[in-house]
């Protein structure tokens, strides 16, 4: 029986996840599930499942959460420290699907039993790339991708030598405003940008999709994970959101993977990997989609594509400062205190205030070193909006 652990299990793709151990009850053994406020749904899925502990994020609410698994046997933990504890019973497989820079720090402690971690949290990837994957391969463990391109890309290079790639192709929808006339964006309010074509996800990430910033995020993630330069990774507007990525081989071969717009079939290829097992996800009718459209990105349109690429080039810390910065962009639209274009000018000033100050390219040494120039970065972020909120 395989032991396993959700991190963020109450999310979106936290529920994806319980959604297929599920439906496998006899398979595997639930050793931690943790979430935030959501108590109910912590509870609920802990119990269901059996788990052996259940975590919330949450130092005041351990009493709820003590109070909804009464009489189970679940054992109830809470707080910052508690999570990276839960992260220290070994489990065979852990999905890593907390939102934010707070998914660092467990799935760190994960690695160093050896597991195979399942990560959907892009924030470790684009801002501790090079230390997650040191980390996995000092103590043996296994990282697999689940954001949905970057699955694709991997299953596209089942058999294939590394050497033999020439470029990655990641798609984007476009996001919720695709179609708007340029001189309307400026205007776009957080409903209009937090309304997806496709995917059905929550509003942050469905915002950052109209903005591109997710795919920027993903372009780095690309970088990152498959070690390929920025020069041989493209990102390609695919309205359908049917084919999720392409690999470009030296033959002049290009390998893509079409797939339903559904997470559990990323979560589920990590689950299972490497077999593939049936997955209840819809099965593509091609005749039926019949045309499948791609086009260049409008830099213009989508500046965080721009700004994604300066970070690639420039590496280092520039991924953390891009990360924390584009989140604090995101409040402060949120928040309405700028406009839906404004956001990349707040990572662009983010990124320029810091550089001098800070050398962006040198590597970091540590999760300490992350966490304190994501830190700082968010200071700047604001300081920054304020300025712009000045003139
Ligand atoms: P979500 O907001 O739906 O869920 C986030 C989970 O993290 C919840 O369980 C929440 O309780 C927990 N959490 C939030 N803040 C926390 C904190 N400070 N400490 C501990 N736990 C905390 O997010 P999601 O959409 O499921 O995304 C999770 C991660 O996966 C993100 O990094 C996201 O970018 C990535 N991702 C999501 C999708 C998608 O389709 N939703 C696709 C690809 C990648
Ligand atoms: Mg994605």
């Amino acid at each position: 029986m395989r032991s396993v652990s959700i991190f963020g299990a109450t999310g979106s793709i936290g529920q994806n996840t319980v959604d297929l151990i599920a439906r496998d009850p006899g398979a595997y053994r639930v050793v931690a599930l943790t979430g935030g406020a959501n108590i109910a749904q912590l509870a609920e899925d802990a119990i269901r499942l059996k788990a052996e502990v259940a975590v919330t994020a949450h130092d005041d609410r351990l009493d709820d959460l003590r109070a909804a698994l009464a009489g189970s046997g679940v054992e109830a933990t809470a707080g910052q420290g508690a999570l990276v504890e839960a992260a220290d019973r070994p489990a065979d497989w852990v999905m890593s699907a907390i939102v934010g820079a707070a998914g660092l720090a467990p799935g760190f402690r994960a690695l160093r039993h050896g597991t195979t971690l399942a990560l959907a949290n892009k924030e470790s990837l684009v801002t501790a790339g090079p230390l997650l994957l040191a980390e996995a391969r000092a103590h043996g463990a296994t990282i697999l991708p689940v954001d949905s391109e970057h699955s694709a890309v991997f299953q596209a290079l089942v058999g294939e030598e590394m050497e033999a790639v020439e470029k990655i192709i990641i798609t984007a929808s476009g996001g919720g405003l695709r179609d708007w006339p340029l001189e309307a964006l400026p205007k776009a309010t957080v409903a209009d940008a937090g309304a997806h074509p496709n995917w059905a996800m929550g509003q942050r990430i469905t915002i950052d999709s109209a903005s591109m910033f997710n795919k920027g995020m993903e372009l780095i993630e690309t970088k990152e994970f498959f070690g390929v330069g920025p020069d041989r990774i493209e990102a390609v507007v695919h309205p359908q959101s049917i084919v999720h990525a392409l690999v470009g081989f030296r033959d002049g071969a290009l390998m893509a993977h079409l797939g339903a717009p559904d997470m559990r079939h990323a979560i589920g290829y990590a689950l299972h990997w490497p077999d593939r097992r049936e997955l209840p996800v819809a099965r593509i009718d091609l005749a039926q989609i019949a045309t499948l459209e791609f086009y260049a990105p409008d830099l213009v349109r989508y500046p965080a594509l721009r700004i994604a690429r300066e970070v690639m080039e420039a590496g280092g810390r520039s991924g953390a400062v891009f990360n924390a910065a584009k989140e604090i962009a995101l409040d402060a639209f949120i928040a309405g205190r700028i406009g839906f274009m404004q956001m990349s000018e707040v990572v662009d000033r983010t990124l320029s205030a810091i550089s001098p100050r800070l050398c962006l390219v040198s590597p970091m040494s540590g999760l300490e070193d992350v966490l304190h120039t994501d830190h700082m970065a968010r200071n700047t972020a604001w300081s920054e909006i304020e300025k712009m909120e000045r003139t």
